[in-house]
């Protein structure tokens, strides 16, 4: 089996990257950057971005695992001291797959040129200078007209992460679903907009209109871009999903415990 380790590249990280690099190609494994099937991130939850973004074009071929070399995290939910035991459970395939849902994202220009993107946290649309206003459809019907700051589209499992800040609610990843949360919406006898984050179903697709020639700001997990004549931004669950190489039990309501509430479970 091929592997890759994409580390944080702190010296820590580092240190467990050699680590495990040894111990794997000791059982025989190979590394390959270009076409592992399994990725190991050693970092944080950004690592473990940055890790899934660069193997996202293969995401059915290639599982992923998270070790943390700071605090817990949402993905990097194993421990450094957990690595042999991890390499072990690695080396005798076939090991347990989760899948969680993934968001996609397709922004269409007026002149035809179309990006598409898949967000394993979120994606946000924004502007750099005053408010955003665009018609918010949903599943083709008119929903809204937005004006405020932006509007969040998280997955569940990133609906710990930015979507948790705006006040969004926190979903359990078997759930196949985006949440819609607003981003200081402008409320008052001539604009009105739902204020409640929505929770789309799969196949529900979410279409954002711009009301005016205007440059957004759109993020897709940690990265961003600046784009101009912006025609549409449509969201949906997309039909890839991500997967992750699972060999310990660690719900996600526990996690969302350890790393919000309180770590001894009392
Ligand atoms: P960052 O600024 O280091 O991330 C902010 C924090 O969010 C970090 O503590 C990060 O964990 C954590 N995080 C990332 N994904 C998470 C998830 N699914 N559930 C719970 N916490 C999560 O930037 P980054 O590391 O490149 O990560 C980018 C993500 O950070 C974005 O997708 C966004 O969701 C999130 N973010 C949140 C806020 C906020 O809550 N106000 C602000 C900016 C960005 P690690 O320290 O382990 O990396
Ligand atoms: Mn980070």
């Amino acid at each position: 089996m091929k592997f890759k380790i994409v580390s944080r590249e702190d010296k820590r990280s580092e240190k467990i990257k050699v680590t495990m690099k040894q111990y794997l190609t000791d059982f025989e494994l190979e590394y390959d950057r270009e076409e592992p099937e399994i990725v190991i991130s050693v970092g944080g939850d950004g690592t473990f971005l940055e890790a899934f973004h660069r193997y996202v074009h293969r995401l059915n071929r290639t599982a992923f695992i998270g070790v943390h070399t700071g605090h817990l995290g949402f993905y990097a939910d194993y421990t450094p001291d957990e690595i042999e035991k991890l390499v072990i459970e690695i080396a005798k395939t076939p090991f347990q797959v989760v899948e969680y849902p993934l968001l996609e994202v397709i922004i269409r220009k007026n002149s035809g040129e179309r990006d598409r993107f898949l967000a394993l946290n979120e994606s946000m649309i924004k502007t750099a200078e005053g408010s955003v206003v665009f018609d918010v459809k949903i599943k083709g019907e008119y929903f809204e007209t937005f004006r405020g700051d932006g509007i969040c589209i998280s997955t569940p499992s990133g609906s710990t992460a930015y979507n948790k800040a705006l006040g969004g609610a926190i979903i359990h990843p078997a759930i196949e679903a985006i949440q819609l949360t607003e981003m200081a919406s402008i409320n008052n006898r001539v604009f009105r907009t739902i204020g409640s984050p929505l929770i789309l179903p799969k196949h529900h697709t979410c279409l954002l209109e711009p009301k005016k020639d205007k440059s957004f700001l759109i993020s897709i997990d940690h990265f961003s871009r600046t784009y101009n004549d912006v025609k549409s931004i449509q969201c949906r669950v997309a039909k890839e999903r991500v997967r992750f190489a699972r060999f310990r039990q660690f719900p996600f309501w526990n996690r969302v415990r350890d790393s919000f509430v309180t770590e001894d479970g009392k």
